[in-house]
């Protein structure tokens, strides 16, 4: 007790001298050009919400990370803008997600890719670890982060990329990647038991574009998309109904919209098993290719798997956490 009140004044002398301090270096800090201060932060642009948040784990203070996607933007369709542009110039490392998501930007990335530093960083995952593409024969399916496992290498190159960029920050990235890397291990459990939940009967996920086949392999479940791999083709009457004919089928009951894409296709699937006699119900909205709104656990990566691995487990009858991984979901999804 004594050793702790004798310590109180050392304490506020302390902030005292750092007030004056921090005081004084105020006028010096704003005539120095931002970039010129070796304490500047690193500005980073990153497409997706999910690579935004891989650098602002593992950056902290010491990034200033600018995501270009925000919620319910779809990936495969998004054209850069004028003020995208200005940032990406400005930037001092671009992280794009590669394997053509983002398929209307491939050619201003490689532009680009000769003036700044520019990375693909899920390009980093192998042959072997990537499922092929439906449309195209020499390419993969990019919807990697949807196994927290794959989604860790892609992390690791998030952390490569920074530590090249600002290599005296080496130690904090390391410190910061192995902490959200422990988390994407504590994901990946949860998706493995809750999955395991769900009756064999009620292993089939229909969802209005084919996001989830890797969740699907890492989890033994079978994936339906409407439209396949990529959003830009319409899903046609034909496969419609071939999908209806294949729910009633096998007495599906739940199935997904997406907070990316229209839910009409989904509508026309429902109203199609409904003609049949069929009750199909929306199992819930995931996030596919964009994450929650910011400011939410929704709108950062765990929380974002978090709600689909709740969601599609427990509307496939699973009994899971209404709240999910940590009790942080919003009720009532
Ligand atoms: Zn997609």
């Amino acid at each position: 007790m004594k050793r702790f009140l004798t310590r109180i004044p050392l304490i506020s002398r302390r902030i005292a001298v750092f007030g004056m301090l921090a005081a004084l270096a105020v006028p010096t800090a704003l005539a120095l050009p931002t970039a010129l201060r070796a304490d500047a932060p690193l500005r980073i642009v990153a497409t997706t919400g999910m690579i935004a948040d891989a650098a602002r784990q593992i950056g902290g203070d010491l990034v200033q990370v600018k995501g270009l996607m925000g919620p319910g933007v779809d990936p495969h369709s998004y054209r850069q803008t004028r003020t995208d542009i200005v940032a990406m110039t400005r930037a001092d490392l671009v992280l794009w997600h590669g394997l053509y998501l983002e398929a209307q930007m491939e050619d201003f990335f490689h532009d680009l890719a000769r003036k700044r530093n520019v990375v693909a960083v899920a390009e980093v995952l192998t042959r072997d670890q990537l499922r092929g593409h439906d449309s195209y024969a020499d390419k993969f399916d990019p919807h990697v982060w949807m196994t927290p496992v794959l989604w860790k290498d892609v992390v690791g190159e998030v952390q490569r990329a920074l530590t090249k960029a600002r290599p005296e920050s080496a130690e904090i990235f390391a410190a910061n990647t192995l902490r959200l890397q422990g988390e994407l291990d504590r994901l990946a459990a949860y998706a493995a038991t809750s999955m395991a939940l769900v009756p064999q009967g009620n292993r089939v996920l229909l969802t209005a574009h084919d996001a989830f086949g890797y969740y699907g392999d890492s989890f033994g479940i079978e994936v339906l998309g409407i439209q396949g791999i990529s959003t830009e083709s319409e899903a046609g009457l034909n496969r419609i109904g071939t999908l209806v004919d294949l729910l009633v089928k096998r007495r599906i009951t739940a199935v997904f919209v997406e907070s990316s894409v229209s839910d009409r296709s989904i509508r026309a699937v429902i109203e199609g098993a409904a003609a049949k006699g069929h009750a199909l119900r929306i199992g819930g909205e995931l996030f596919s290719d964009a994450m929650g709104q910011d400011g939410t656990y929704e709108g950062t990566y765990v929380g974002m798997i978090d709600h689909n691995i709740t969601v599609i487990a427990s509307a496939l009858g699973a009994d899971v956490p209404a709240r999910g991984m940590d009790d942080k979901l919003s009720a009532g999804f």
